[in-house]
Formats: C-alpha cells, structure tokens, sequence
C-alpha cells in the first residue's frame, strides 16, 4: 500500500525517513513526536495506576502501527467505530478490537462472519433483538461453532445508539443469551455528548451520573445471572473520570493522542496539539490577505476552522482547495512559506490524508500510512 500510494503517481516525490519536514509536498499530516509521546506518556501514567484496562479508540488514527505504539506503552487491544476499519487494521496483524458502532444490514453481517472466521479475536456491540439475531442467523449458517464475543450497547445519555437502561436493556441481555452464536460479556455506554463540555465541575458531575447508570445497569445484569465482566465507556475528555468509578473495566480515548482545537478550546492542554497540517503560500495579491493550499479537502470545518500554530494568523476557507490566512499587524508571509495549521476536528481531518510525516525537530523519523482511510462502511 505504502509503495503503490507514492510511487504510482509521481516518482519524483519520495519522502524518507531522515528528511526535513521542509522537503515534504504539502498539504502533509506532520507529527511531532515529543509531543505525540508526551500525550502518550501523560494519559498511560494518570490512568493505568487505577487498574482499568485502556482500549483507546482507533478512529482517530485508523493505523495499525499506531495502534501497536498505544500497546507497547500499556493498552489492551484498540476500538474501532466500524468494520471496514477492523477489516484493514486485522488483515495488519492487530486484532484484539472491539466495533464500537452496530453492525446492521444482510452485506455488512456476512462481512463480519468472514471477518470473524478469520479474527476470532474481534468483539460486536448490539442494541437491538433484530440486529442481534441477524447476526446469529448468519453465524449459525456459516458453521463456526465459536460464539462471537459480545457487548450489550446501551445509552447512557448520548442518545445516538444504545438500548435503555433498566427493563429494555435487560430484556435485551436475556434475549442474548438466549443465542447461541453470541457472548453477552458486557456493556458498553459511551457518553459522547459530554466529552467537548468545557466545564469541567460539570463535565465530572454529568460524566459520574452516566457513569451510575451504565454501572448500576452491568449490576442489574449481574443479578440475573449474566456475566457481565466488561464495562466499556469514555473519551479524551472524560476517561480521568471514569477510570474512578467503581465497576468500569475499560475506557476508550482516542483523540488524545493529537488532540485538536475544539478539544483543546474544551479540555484545557493537559495534552498538546501533535498533529498538524503542513500547508504552503501559493498566493499573494495584496497586503495582509494570503492563500494557502489547505482548503477543504485537507481540513474539515465541522468544528470551526483550523488554527494556524503560528500566532497572530486567522484561516478562513477558499474553497475545496485553498485556505486564507489573514492578520492584523506585525507579520507577513510571502509566496513559497510554509505554515502549520491545528485542525479543529481530528478524527476526520485525517482520513483525508494518506500518510502521517511523524518527526522529531523537524526531521521525518517515521512515516505512518493512515491504513483506514476512507473506510466507513
Ligand atoms: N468511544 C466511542 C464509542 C466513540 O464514538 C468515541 C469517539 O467518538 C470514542 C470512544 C473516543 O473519543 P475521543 O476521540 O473523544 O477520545
Ligand atoms: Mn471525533
């Protein structure tokens, strides 16, 4: 994939291991390794003394060489939202994964039972007795005899996906393991619409009453006679609070690693933005107004625009190739600079690009193919 991605289109451009950042074509992912392992280093130290297994989620990177980094320095296993990312990330060689988003409709269920044929390691969410039996119907035809490990999803606030808590989510478990394909092991309960509350008082007090329900919800389980050993939940924003809560096994964090500005603007910079795009002045046509080759296709704006790293500077978007940078006093840039700009939004911002450019001081040490891209299904 490496080779075909950047030698079929143009050999001329061949980015190495011991180059400059300077020598890279641009838009370009750069990381800067200090601070991509700082993150690392800060999140293992604060949360692994409490005990509770980190499953970081790989939506954000969507590589495996990433996700062998986050389980040297102490996870277990990785999250992906969907199963074409499990797909890639598996035929990489890691597949201790667990799909964190249901998997509903007759092509996508024969896909996880050969993807399940292959990786008996993978582990489903369900939420529903019709998207839990589909399952078990396709799992019963295909001859494995091995159940596939399963987590009851259930809402513990988010309102996306998740069954309710207390009756719905126990008649759900009962009807599990009714199944004979299916291993009910436990409850997943993401409070994803807590993760970007920039108060911080509130963002524990609401963290800790979803955190009640998906707890108190696994005892319910328990009581009736389910064995409900995973209690899966949190993000960047909220892991430092789950991670307290008695009962929850496993958080999944993902953007940490990079962080963006919307998470920053939220969270404070206990972690620091990484990740940036390296994007070059291609225009100049009057004073303080210049055009920069990071439009849309490079940066989503879905939270706000990206911020230039370079201070003083506002980006605007041109269009779906071409960025604006504006300012007030003090500065200027010519044709030819180059610039870094924070994306706002992480996880979509780099399943536009290719490739990751991962350097120290300036100089490439790694480069990372961003091995999911595009996929959503
Ligand atoms: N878990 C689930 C189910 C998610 O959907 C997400 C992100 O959307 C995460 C964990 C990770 O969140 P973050 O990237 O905010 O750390
Ligand atoms: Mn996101």
């Amino acid at each position: 994939i490496f080779q075909r991605r950047h030698y079929t289109s143009n050999m001329a451009y061949n980015p190495k291991v011991g180059d400059s950042i300077c020598s890279l074509d641009t838009p370009s992912i750069i990381v800067d390794l200090d601070l991509m392992e700082a993150n690392l280093a800060s999140l293992m130290s604060s949360l692994l003394p409490t005990g509770v297994s980190i499953r970081p989620h790989l939506k954000t990177t969507k590589s495996a060489i990433l996700a062998r980094k986050l389980v040297a320095a102490g996870a277990k296993g990785g999250c992906v939202a969907k199963l074409s990312e499990a797909e890639v990330i598996c035929s990489l060689g890691f597949t201790d994964l667990l799909i964190t988003c249901e998997i509903i409709g007759a092509t996508k269920v024969k896909r996880l039972v050969e993807l399940f044929r292959k990786y008996r390691t993978i582990r489903i969410v369900v939420d529903s007795e019709i998207g839990a039996s589909k399952i078990d119907e396709a799992l019963a035809k295909s001859g494995i005899e091995e159940p596939i490990t399963t987590l009851l999803d259930l809402d513990v606030g988010l309102h996306r996906t998740g069954v309710q808590p207390g009756e719905p989510a126990l008649k759900l478990a009962r009807y599990i393991a009714g199944l004979k394909h299916l291993k009910l092991i436990g409850v997943q309960g993401y409070e994803g619409h807590l993760q970007h509350e920039h108060n911080r008082g509130e963002r524990k007090r609401a963290c800790l009453e979803s955190m009640a329900t998906l707890t108190q919800t696994a005892d319910i389980l328990r009581k009736d006679g389910h064995n409900i050993e995973v209690v899966t939940t949190g993000g960047t924003g909220t892991a430092e609070f789950c991670v307290t809560v008695p009962g929850v096994t496993e958080v999944q964090p993902g953007s940490f690693l990079f962080m963006d500005t919307d998470y920053r603007n939220a969270i404070g910079s206990k972690y620091k933005n990484s990740l940036t795009v390296l994007s070059t002045v291609i225009s100049k046509q009057g004073p303080k107004c210049i055009t920069i080759d990071a439009g849309l296709k490079s940066l989503t704006t879905d939270s706000g625009f990206a911020e230039c790293k370079t201070l003083g500077y506002t980006y605007g978007v041109l269009g779906d190739e071409h960025g604006s940078l504006s300012w007030e006093d003090g500065a200027d840039l010519s044709v030819g600079d180059t610039v870094e700009m924070i994306p706002s939004h992480i996880d979509p911002t780099i399943n536009l690009h290719d490739f990751y450019y991962a350097h120290r001081k300036g100089i490439i040490e790694e480069i990372w193919p961003v091995d999911a891209r595009g996929k959503v299904q």
